[in-house]
């Protein structure tokens, strides 16, 4: 399928400026926003809202906007690189439970930088969190602590020793970028000399070896959705490395990881348990009381001659998915125990036990008889 020009997905001219492009999204953003469209609609919607986001991606980061002017598409292949590409998370959806899925559309986005700078993106950060099965079930908000960067104020930023200042980089005169011709392509290059700051440090600030930033730490308040499973991402955007001159920052990804639970075991959106059932009460039946998850309790009905293995399923028991209408329900698997440490009485009268089953032959024991007589034939 093409892919429809970034400009044209935007509504905005080529020469548009960085505060068009951005105003142009922020009006798209909100009107096919997921949460604004439900039913029907949602699917067209969501198509539009990641074209609209992907076109932005490209067209508020200085460099790839760049790219995108002098080779098309071909030169910004979201599939291609590091980062994963626009839309790639797919958590769209739930991603504003973190309270800043439009972080980046207030949060500043990509700007070209003074005297022709070449922009760049931070790195992304990923966590990987630790929540127990219940906090999955209900949801949590959690505090994490997370690098940030401020300012070096030894050098107030410039990353030069007191006293000395940045050089124009010689290898660029400033710009940052460096052409080279390759056939009949006239390649524009970070310069490597500078990395694209256009500008060389001679005496480096001792504080922050020269980078102007200090890396420090800050407290984030993380919503972890109810019914989040094992592996799914949460995304914070702006929350990564921060970007150079004056780059957009990237972003931080939290990666949920469940502990195991004592009793439950979670499948999708079922439970599953073992319930232990003595000997005499699978064979006499009875009351059988089970927990839930919620912490409430269950009361079965356990119907007599109950076999080991039976399965007790709790409608609406389970855990709610994020994306799910209902919850799961919860199965209970019947695990009969056979008695231990008996006393000389109990082994007496579960001696008299057998010796009344035998009288009975096999009626007592529904599966031994088909048994036995499969067995009877591999003999010969
Ligand atoms: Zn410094
Ligand atoms: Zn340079």
């Amino acid at each position: 399928m093409a892919k429809r020009d970034y400009y044209e997905a935007l509504g905005v001219p080529k020469n548009a400026t960085d505060d068009d492009i951005k105003k142009a999204y922020r009006k798209l953003a909100m009107k096919y926003h997921p949460d604004r469209n439900q039913g029907d609609e949602s699917k067209k919607a969501e198509e539009k809202f990641k074209e609209v986001k992907e076109a932005y991606e490209i067209l508020s980061d200085a460099q790839k906007r760049a790219a995108y002017d002098q080779f098309g598409h071909a030169g910004v292949d979201p599939n291609m690189g590091g980062r994963g590409g626009p839309g790639a998370e797919g958590f769209g959806g739930f991603a504003e439970a973190f309270g800043d899925i439009f972080g980046d559309i207030f949060g500043g986005g990509g700007r070209r930088g003074g005297g022709g700078q070449q922009v760049y993106r931070g790195n992304d950060l990923s966590y990987a969190m630790e929540v127990t099965l219940e906090e999955a079930a209900t949801g949590k908000s959690a505090e994490l602590r997370i690098p940030s960067w401020d300012n070096c104020e030894t050098c107030k930023g410039s990353g030069a020793k007191p006293g000395t200042s940045p050089k124009t980089c010689p290898g660029c005169n400033g710009s940052g970028t460096v052409h080279m011709r390759q056939g009949f392509f006239s390649i524009q290059q970070t310069c490597p000399h500078c990395r694209g700051s256009g500008k060389i440090i001679p005496e480096p600030c001792a504080s922050c070896n020269g980078a102007g930033k200090i890396k420090r730490q800050k407290t984030l308040e993380v919503k972890i959705p109810a019914g989040i499973n094992e592996g799914m991402r949460i995304r914070s955007a702006g929350n990564g490395e921060p970007g150079t001159n004056g780059g957009p920052a990237g972003d931080l990804f939290i990666e949920i990881r469940i502990k195991a639970h004592e009793i439950f075991e979670r499948d999708g959106d079922d439970l599953h348990c073992a319930v232990p059932v003595g000997l005499t009460m699978a064979a006499l039946g009875g009351s059988l009381e089970v927990p839930t998850l919620a912490g409430s309790k269950v009361e079965i009905d356990l119907p007599e001659g109950t076999q080991h293995g039976k399965t007790f399923r709790l409608r609406g028991k389970g855990i709610k998915g994020i994306r799910s209408s209902y919850p799961g329900d919860l199965y209970c698997h019947v695990s009969v125990e056979t008695p231990v440490k008996l006393t000389e009485h109990q082994r007496k009268l579960l001696k008299e036990l057998d010796e009344s089953f035998r009288k009975g032959g096999d009626k007592h024991s529904p599966n031994a008889k088909s048994w036995t007589d499969r067995v009877k034939g591999l003999f010969k």
